[in-house]
C-alpha cells in the first residue's frame, strides 16, 4: 500500500473526497478539541447576537487534526458561504483579488497553508484584514495613482502546520488563535465508529479501538485506516470489521502496534543505525532519508515527538529508549530489547 499522505496540499483526489464525505458538518458533531469547540461556540453565538462578523481565526497544528474541518463547520453554523484557497496557490496579489471582491458581509475566506503565502500577498492582506479595503496601484510611472477599494467585512480563517513561520504582523491580525492537539484513543475510536456508520460498515468495538490506537492521534489517519480495513473486510471476509480483521488489515499495510508506518520506522532506523541515536540535525536526516525537510517537520516528527520516540535538543534530534525498544534494538548501556515480531501485534 502506498504511504498515506497527510498534508492536505499533497493529498490524492480519493483521500480528499473521503475527507470531505466524512467531515463533520456542525460544531456538535466535532469530536474532541473541547476547549476549541467551546470558544468557537461562544464566538459564533456572540457574533450572531451582535450581528457582527466573526473575528479572523488562525488554526495551527499538525496535518489531519481538523483545521479544515473547523473552517468548514463555522460557515454552516453562521449560515454563510465559504471560499477556499491555499498559500501556494496565491502567488501574487492579483490571485487574491477575486476572493476578496467576491467576499460577502460575514462570509468566510479560508486560506490553507497560510505560512506559504509569498510576502507580497501577505502584505496585501494586511489592510484587507484590518480595514476591509485594498489599495490598488493603477497605471505606471508618472501616471500611477493609488485607489482604495472597499471590501465587505469578511472573516479570514487561516490554517497552518507551522505557526512559527508566520510573520508577526500577520499573526497579530488574527484575533483568535487556536492550536489543535493530537487526539486521545477514546476520541479516535468514537470518530472511527461514527465514520464506519457513515460508510455503512459494521465494526466491532474492539476493532474500532484497535484502529484508533494505531492512528497516531490523527483523525485523517483513522479515516484512511478504517477505509483500508473496510476494503479488506469486504474483499477477504464477510464485510464486518472484527478485531482479527482490523489487525490483519493493518499488518498488511505495515502499520505497527504504535501506529507507525514504514516511513516513520525508517526515520527511527536511520536515527538509530546511521546516527547512533543522535543528536543529529534535521538537514542530515533529510539528506539520508532522501525526504524534504518539510515532510520530516510536518508529517513525521510531530507525532514521534509527542509519543516520545524522539526528543528535540539544541544539538538536534535524539532517540529515546522507547525508540530502541520499539524497533527491538538493545538500549545502549542495557541488555533489554523487544523482539521484532511484536511490532505488528
Ligand atoms: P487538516 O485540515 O488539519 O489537515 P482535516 O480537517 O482535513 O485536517 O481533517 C481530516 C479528516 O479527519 C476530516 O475529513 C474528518 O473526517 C476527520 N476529522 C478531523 N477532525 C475531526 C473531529 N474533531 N471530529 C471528527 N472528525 C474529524
Amino acid at each position: 500500500m502506498a504511504r498515506e499522505p497527510l498534508l492536505r496540499g499533497t493529498l490524492d483526489p480519493e483521500t480528499r473526497a473521503r475527507d470531505d464525505a466524512l467531515r463533520p458538518k456542525r460544531l456538535s458533531e466535532v469530536i474532541g478539541q473541547k476547549g476549541v469547540v467551546e470558544r468557537l461556540r461562544i464566538a459564533i453565538n456572540a457574533c450572531k447576537k451582535l450581528g457582527e462578523p466573526l473575528s479572523h481565526i488562525l488554526f495551527d497544528g499538525p496535518p489531519g487534526l481538523g483545521k479544515t474541518t473547523f473552517a468548514t463547520v463555522i460557515p454552516n453554523e453562521l449560515e454563510t458561504t465559504i471560499q477556499m484557497t491555499s498559500g501556494p496557490a496565491l502567488t501574487k496579489p492579483a490571485d487574491l483579488m477575486p476572493y476578496l471582491t467576491n467576499a460577502q458581509e460575514g462570509s468566510i475566506l479560508f486560506i490553507d497553508e497560510i505560512h506559504r503565502l509569498p510576502r507580497v500577498v501577505e502584505e496585501f492582506l494586511y489592510t484587507a484584514m484590518e480595514d476591509f479595503r485594498v489599495d490598488l496601484v493603477l497605471g505606471e510611472g508618472l501616471h500611477a495613482r493609488t485607489v482604495s477599494l472597499p471590501l465587505k467585512r469578511f472573516t479570514l480563517i487561516g490554517a497552518t502546520t507551522r505557526s512559527g513561520m508566520l510573520s508577526g504582523p500577520l499573526r497579530d491580525r488574527f484575533k483568535m488563535h487556536e492550536h489543535l492537539e493530537f487526539y486521545s484513543t477514546e476520541e479516535l475510536a468514537e470518530i472511527v465508529k461514527i465514520n464506519a456508520r457513515k460508510l455503512k460498515t459494521p465494526i466491532e468495538e474492539e476493532a474500532a479501538w484497535e484502529i484508533a490506537q494505531r492512528s497516531r492521534g490523527t483523525p485523517r489517519l483513522a479515516n484512511t485506516r478504517l477505509w483500508w480495513a473496510r476494503n479488506f473486510a469486504a474483499s477477504e471476509h464477510e464485510g464486518v470489521i472484527t478485531l482479527e480483521i482490523a489487525r490483519a488489515a493493518l499488518q498488511m499495510a505495515e502499520i505497527d502496534v504504535a501506529g507507525l508506518d514504514r516511513q516513520d520506522r525508517r526515520y527511527l532506523e536511520v536515527l538509530l543505525d546511521v546516527f547512533g541515536g543522535g543528536p543529529v540535525g534535521v538537514e542530515a536526516l533529510s539528506a539520508t532519508l532522501n525526504l524534504p525537510q518539510d515532510t520530516l517537520a510536518d508529517e513525521i516528527e510531530p507525532y514521534l515527538l509527542r509519543a516520545q520516540f524522539i526528543v528535540r535538543t539544541p544539538r538536534g534530534r535524539v532517540a529515546t529508549p522507547k525508540a530502541y525498544e520499539h524497533l527491538g534494538r538493545p538500549i545502549p548501556g542495557t541488555a533489554s530489547s523487544m523482539p521484532q515480531g511484536q511490532l505488528f501485534g
